[in-house]
C-alpha cells in the first residue's frame, strides 16, 4: 500500500503531524521503533502552560493547542483535565512577575486571576503558608496524563481517522525516488509513501547522523519521581512556583526580572537547573521534578543512565519547603531526556530531499505546543 504521508517517531510531534495530515484526507501512517511510545512525551509532567511562553509564535500554537486538546477530549477520552495553572510566588520580587506578567497577557487577551496568598492557600490546601505569598491562576490551561495520552490520540487517531501505526519499527533508511519514498525497517520492513516526515525526538543515530552531529542540537537530562497515590491531598492543575517564575521564557522577558534577588537561592539548585513544579495525576500521586543537565547530541551518553539522588535529594529538599504532605513516599524515580537547539531557533527544521522533512528539537514545550507547531508545519509541507 502506498501512503500519502509515513511520519517517523510516534512522540507527541508526530503524532499532532499524523493527526493535522489526516484532517487534510491524506491516508497516513505512523512508524515507531519502540514496542509503544516511552520516550519524553510520556515521562513528561503534562502541564499544558502557553503562559510560560512570551507573547509571539510559541504562545500562540500553545494556545491552539490548548484548544485542541479541549475538543479532542470531548470527544474521546486522552487523559486531559481543565483544572488550570497557578504560579506561586515565595517573594515579593516574584509577586511583581506575576503582577507585570498579568498586565501583559490581559492586553492580550490572555485572562489570569492574581491570589491573595489565602486565597493560594485555600484552594492548594497543601501548600506551606511560609512559603507563597500570593499567585496566578490561569483557568483555562490544561493538564495531560502523560503515561496515558499518546497511547489514546493513537487509539483515537486509527479509531476517528484512520491512520495506521506500525510499532517495534525502527527505520534505518529513507529513499527518496523523486516521486515517492522507500522506508526500510531494521527489521526488513518496507513502506512506500508520497511524502516522510522524521519526528525522532532524541534519536540521532538511526538516521541522518551526520546531520545531527554537525547541528547545534543539545539533549537535556531531567530528574523526575512520583509519590504513591495520596488521593486525600488536593493539589489540582498545574502548579509551579518561585524557581519556575525566575526560570520560564514568559517571566525573563518582563521589566522587573532583572530586580530579582538571587541572594536567597541556594547556588546547588541553580547548578543543577532545578525549579520545583508539581502535578497530580488521576490517581492521586503526585508528579515532582525537575532538574537540567546538557550533553550536546553527538556525545548525548555522556549524560548517563543514572538517576542521580543528589538530584533527586535537592529537588525533595526544595518540594519540602513548598508543599506538606502526609507522606513522602516515592514510589518511583526516572529521567526523562528532551532535543533542543541551543542558540537563537526554537525547533530544528531540514529538508535533507525534497519530499523528507526532520523536525525535532522542540525543547521543553513540546506537550504545549506540539499540536498548533504541527499544524502549521503540515500546512507548509502538503500545500
Ligand atoms: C521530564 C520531562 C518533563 C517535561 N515536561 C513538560 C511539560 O510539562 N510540558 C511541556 O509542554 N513539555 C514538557 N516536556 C517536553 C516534552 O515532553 C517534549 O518536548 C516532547 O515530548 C518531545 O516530543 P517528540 O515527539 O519530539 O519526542 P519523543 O517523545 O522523544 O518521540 C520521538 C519518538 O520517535 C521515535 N523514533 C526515533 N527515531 C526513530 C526511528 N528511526 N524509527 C522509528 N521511530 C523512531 C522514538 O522511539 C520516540 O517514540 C518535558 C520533557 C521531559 C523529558
Amino acid at each position: 500500500m502506498k501512503y500519502d504521508l509515513a511520519v517517523i517517531g510516534s512522540g507527541v510531534i508526530g503524532t499532532f503531524h499524523s493527526y493535522h495530515a489526516a484532517l487534510k484526507g491524506l491516508k497516513v501512517i505512523v512508524i515507531e521503533k519502540d514496542l509503544f511510545p516511552q520516550e519524553a512525551s510520556v515521562r513528561n509532567f503534562g502541564q499544558v502552560v502557553p503562559s510560560g511562553f512570551d507573547l509571539g509564535r510559541w504562545h500562540s500554537y500553545g494556545r491552539y493547542s490548548t484548544d485542541l486538546y479541549k475538543s479532542i477530549q470531548e470527544k474521546f477520552d486522552i487523559g486531559i483535565r481543565n483544572n488550570g495553572s497557578v504560579y506561586i510566588a515565595s517573594t515579593p520580587d516574584e509577586l511583581d512577575l506575576l503582577i507585570e506578567l498579568k498586565e501583559r497577557f490581559d492586553a492580550n487577551d490572555y485572562p489570569s486571576e492574581l491570589l491573595t496568598k489565602e486565597q493560594v492557600l485555600e484552594r492548594y490546601p497543601a501548600v506551606n503558608s511560609d512559603y507563597a505569598i500570593a499567585g496566578l491562576y490561569f483557568s483555562q490551561e490544561v493538564s495531560a496524563e502523560s503515561r496515558k495520552m499518546i497511547h489514546q490520540l493513537h487509539a483515537y487517531l486509527k479509531e476517528a481517522h484512520q491512520v495506521d501505526f506500525a510499532y517495534t519499527s525502527p527505520v534505518v533508511e529513507i529513499n527518496d525516488k523523486g516521486n515517492e519514498v522507500e522506508i526500510q525497517t531494521s527489521n526488513s520492513k518496507k513502506f512506500i509513501a508520497s511524502r516522510a516526515i522524521v519526528c525522532n525526538g532524541r534519536d540521532f543515530r538511526l538516521l541522518y547522523p551526520t546531520i545531527f552531529s554537525e547541528s547545534n542540537i543539545i539533549v537535556c537530562k531531567l530528574n523526575m519521581m512520583v509519590t504513591k497515590p495520596i488521593p486525600e491531598v488536593q493539589l489540582q492543575g498545574n502548579i509551579l512556583t518561585g524557581l519556575t517564575i525566575r526560570r520560564y521564557e514568559s517571566f525573563k522577558s518582563l521589566s522587573s526580572y532583572k530586580n530579582l534577588d538571587w541572594s536567597n537561592i541556594d547556588p546547588r539548585l541553580v547548578d543543577n537547573g532545578i525549579h520545583v513544579l508539581f502535578k497530580q495525576r488521576i490517581d492521586g500521586s503526585i508528579v515532582i521534578g525537575d532538574s537540567h543537565h546538557y550533553a550536546a547530541a553527538a556525545t548525548t551518553d555522556e549524560l548517563g543512565f543514572d538517576v542521580d539522588l543528589t538530584v533527586t535529594n535537592l529537588i525533595l529538599e526544595e518540594a519540602k519547603n513548598i508543599i506538606d504532605l502526609p507522606s513522602w513516599e516515592i514510589a518511583q524515580v526516572w529521567n526523562g531526556f528532551y532535543a533542543q537547539i541551543s542558540g537563537e531557533e526554537e525547533i530544528f527544521e531540514c529538508f535533507p530531499t525534497n519530499n523528507v522533512k526532520i523536525v525535532t528539537a522542540i525543547g521543553g514545550k513540546g506537550m504545549t505546543a506540539s499540536a498548533g507547531y504541527s499544524k502549521e508545519s503540515i500546512d507548509q509541507f502538503i500545500l
